[in-house]
């Protein structure tokens, strides 16, 4: 089932839902602030068209990595470097290596930078688009999910 992560606009934390055509709200575990949200059939059933949150159609997507373990990971390897003569930092880059190959995408959001997992058509978005990205975050250009051609 798709899983939603959702940003509070209060206090920034992070709010999981799941799709429920019958769900009109989604509150923060936190601060308790309410976020309207909107689900269809389509995402009940995992296809990603139409943000729940903003209503906007424009996503990218990217590797779901989780970067606070992967500098968890370098600092250790930097530790453990000075007693294998560097050797960690291989098993570190095979490590990576293995760990980025196996990492499931995920599709966020442009708009309201909501995050996405276990989208069913993941492979039809596209990945992440700075032109893109400045002209939503910058001048509220929506793209209707129409991605940029270049
Ligand atoms: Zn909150
Ligand atoms: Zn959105």
């Amino acid at each position: 089932m798709m899983t939603i992560t959702l940003t509070c606009g209060d206090c920034g934390s992070a709010i999981s839902v799941y799709p429920d055509s019958a769900a009109k709200t989604a509150e923060c575990g936190i601060c308790k602030h309410v976020e309207k949200v909107s689900f269809d059939e389509k995402q009940v059933a995992g296809i990603l068209e139409d943000c729940p949150c903003c209503q906007r159609k424009d996503f990218y997507s990217q590797k779901d990595f989780n970067r606070k373990i992967g500098v968890m990971l370098f600092v250790i390897a930097a530790i453990l470097s000075i007693w294998t003569y560097g050797l960690s930092f291989v098993v570190l880059y095979l490590f990576d290596f293995l760990l980025f190959k196996k990492l499931q995408k995920i599709a966020i959001c442009y708009n309201c930078n909501t995050i996405f997992r276990s989208v069913t058509n993941i492979e039809e978005i596209p990945g992440f688009d700075h032109e893109m990205n400045d002209r939503i975050v910058y001048s509220g250009h929506d793209f209707e999910g129409k991605p940029l051609e270049h």
